[in-house]
């Protein structure tokens, strides 16, 4: 298979299913994933035993490292929730709620009811809420770029999936990751097209590029921005 750094084909129950994921194992943003990184006196005493009494580093630029290192909260708990794609941004409230939810309440507006304010709480209200814009939102644009590229599938699925943006089966589902909420309408417009060649080609071949870029000439640098994309991914999305 002609492979490429982004894609990788994997095998699928019921014959082969070609993906596009990011080889790195990535995670949406580094600074959520090591122990120091919730404790900010812990990461302090890092930063020091790291530093050595020769590092130049003043102590405003050791205050700003730290700032990056510090929990955050604002992303796990977010008071806005920007999604790319749509170009749209809903200001969030929390308010005090038995069930866990997140109510539409304004185009504007979500309100998050929770018995507590926690972290995993944001999460499980949010996701929901998330793959149900996603799974309109995404369908919304298959649909005519299938039509526009006359390459047809059978069924769509969102996904929320770290490592994989996305996915075609033998079958003719288009699997797609729910993080694409976060990128460029640009590059979710690639990865579609990506996806939708699969359906010609179940492989990474030199026809199945050339096919790609008879639709989307300028893929190239999408895809390095699809890449890079799992760092626009807000930690809520993965608790
Ligand atoms: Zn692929």
């Amino acid at each position: 298979m002609g492979h490429r750094r982004s894609c990788a084909g994997r095998p699928a129950v019921n014959g082969r299913a070609f993906t596009f994921r990011n080889h790195l194992a990535p995670l949406p943003r580094s600074r959520d994933t090591s122990d120091s990184d919730k404790d900010p006196a812990k990461s302090a005493a890092a930063l020091r035993a790291n530093l050595g009494l020769q590092e130049l580093r003043s102590l405003h630029e050791l205050a700003r490292e730290l700032l990056r290192l510090a929990p955050k909260t604002a992303e796990r708990q977010p008071q806005s929730v920007e999604i790319e794609l749509l170009g749209r941004r809903w200001d969030v409230e929390y308010v005090t709620g038995r069930r866990v939810r997140t109510e539409e309440v304004a185009d504007e507006r979500l309100r998050i009811h929770a018995p507590s304010l926690t972290d995993r709480h944001a999460s499980q209200a949010l996701v929901p809420w998330l793959m149900r814009l996603a799974s309109h939102s995404l369908s919304a644009r298959l649909k005519p770029l299938s039509a526009e590229l006359d390459i047809d599938y059978a069924r769509m699925s969102v996904r929320r999936q770290r490592t994989r943006w996305g996915s075609c089966s033998t079958r003719g589902t288009i699997s797609l990751n729910v993080c694409l909420m976060f990128q460029r309408p640009e590059v979710v417009r690639y990865l579609m097209v990506h996806e939708l060649c699969h359906r010609r080609h179940m492989n990474h071949s030199r026809r199945f590029w050339s096919l790609v870029e008879s639709f989307e000439p300028g893929w190239k640098p999408l895809d390095v921005e699809l890449l890079q994309g799992w760092r626009n991914v807000p930690a809520w999305v993965f608790p």
